[in-house]
């Protein structure tokens, strides 16, 4: 009998309607000869209200005691999902994450996940109820409670999917969420995205890192390392939605699968540094300490002087301006040069690894609509233009079109009535 970990989301299980009609998906599933685990996030926007309930007690509450805190909403999920199933005649057991075996690292806050045991869930499924787990959470070996980082129920649903070898029987990991699915590009930004059949671990990540957030990247990651199928589907509508399988399950040879804008970046330049060794890293350890993400970095070499360039997101620019400011303050010389408003258009695909001609593609369709291209860099699988914000959301829709993926398209069309498409 194959088991299926479902997943629902904090706005999937915003009320208690809602929790009822997760609930009746539950019972769908076991119907349908499945083994059922659910793990469930905290209720809409719970765990950001706890977050601002603990900063109107202390100022710099401690890590210990923000999981001891943030950990609750789920526990609150869980009770009254266990509920709402027993109310449709379904045996469901609610549990915490240490109950479900998940233990953790010592990190609070952003504690990973060191092994499951899943003899009690294994219990319980074998009594033919429904366990409900926490999602987001785990047990240190302190035995203490401990939080995944923001977003982590994703990571708790593929990570007991593995645990439980889902892949074994042909059982999957089904996020359940308020989008349909995985999307050739954001449809609000792009009316002619459609929604991918399958995708790869890959390309999802590399999709995540250029804007396009629907699952958390590290419970993707989780999936790839442990060949966890994950199913992303709307939460409230019956349909079919995008799986994220291995590359070598995807037959198709679709070069290019998706397309992402970062619409609010920066750049800055720091000229007339010295050429020293080093000097890379005593700029960028500090951003990093700061946790701050740095894309697109280039250096240019003149003279006895080097110019290090990087874009960041508009938000952080502050932070990283002061923080170069220092650097050049204890060298002596150099100067700072920051550009906003700019936007990053990337194209994502695997098929690049063994195509050619994907970039000039997508150089082509901008200079078409007369739009500058400010810098560009790729990966194996990846191809990001910095352009001018104000041309950010009509060359995202141009290169995606470019490509081949607007719905309706012929490519797409033929390849749907096939059956064999990705679309
Ligand atoms: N409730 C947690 C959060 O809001 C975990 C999650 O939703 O995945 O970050
Ligand atoms: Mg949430």
């Amino acid at each position: 009998m194959p088991t299926i970990v479902q997943k629902f989301g904090g706005t999937s299980v915003a009320d208690p309607e809602r929790i009822m009609r997760c609930a009746a998906r539950v019972v769908e599933a076991r119907k349908a000869g499945n083994r059922v685990v659910v793990v469930v996030s905290a209720m809409g926007h719970t765990t950001d209200e706890l977050i601002t309930l603990a900063s109107k007690v202390s100022g710099a509450p401690s890590p210990r005691e923000m999981d001891m805190l943030m950990s609750t909403g789920e526990q609150v999920s869980v009770a009254l999902m266990a509920m709402a199933l027993h109310s449709l005649g379904c045996d469901a057991v609610s549990m915490t994450g240490a109950q479900a075996g998940i233990d953790t690292d010592n990190a609070y806050r952003k504690a990973r996940i060191a092994r499951i045991d899943n003899a009690r869930l294994e219990r319980v499924l074998g009594a033919g109820a429904v366990p409900v787990v926490c999602g987001f959470q785990g047990l240190s070996p302190d035995g203490d409670i401990t939080t995944l980082g923001r977003g982590g129920s994703d990571t708790t649903a593929v990570a007991l999917a593995a645990a439980l070898d889902v892949a074994s029987d042909g059982g999957t990991c089904e996020i359940f969420t308020d989008v349909d699915g995985v999307y050739t590009a954001d449809p609000r930004l792009v009316p002619t995205a459609s929604k991918l059949r399958h995708i790869s671990y890959e390309e999802m990540l590399e999709l995540a890192s250029v804007g396009a957030a629907v699952m958390h990247p590290r419970a993707v990651l989780f999936g790839e390392k442990f060949g966890v199928p994950i199913h992303v589907r709307h939460s409230q509508k019956p349909d079919v939605g995008t799986l994220i399988v291995p590359e070598e399950q995807i037959m198709e040879d679709i070069v290019v699968v998706g397309c992402a804008l970062k619409p609010d970046l920066g750049r800055i330049s720091l000229k007339g540094l010295p050429r020293t060794a080093g000097i890379q890293a005593q700029i960028l350890e500090p951003i990093a300490a700061a946790n701050v993400s740095v894309d697109d970095i280039v250096q240019t070499e003149f003279g006895d002087t080097t110019t290090i360039a990087f874009t960041v997101e508009h938000g952080d620019i502050a932070d990283v301006k002061g923080t170069c400011q220092g650097l050049i303050e204890r060298l002596g010389r150099g100067e700072i040069d920051v550009e906003i408003g700019l936007s990053k258009i990337s194209a994502v695909g695997t098929g690049m690894k063994s195509h050619t001609g994907v970039a000039s593609r997508m150089f082509r369709a901008l200079a078409e609509a007369g739009i500058p291209i400010h810098n560009i860099t790729t990966s194996e699988i990846k191809i990001s233009c910095i352009v001018d914000r104000q041309h950010g959301e009509r060359g995202l829709q141009l290169v995606h079109d470019a490509f081949g993926l607007a719905a309706g398209d012929g490519v797409t069309a033929d390849m749907q009535s096939t059956g064999r498409g990705r679309r």
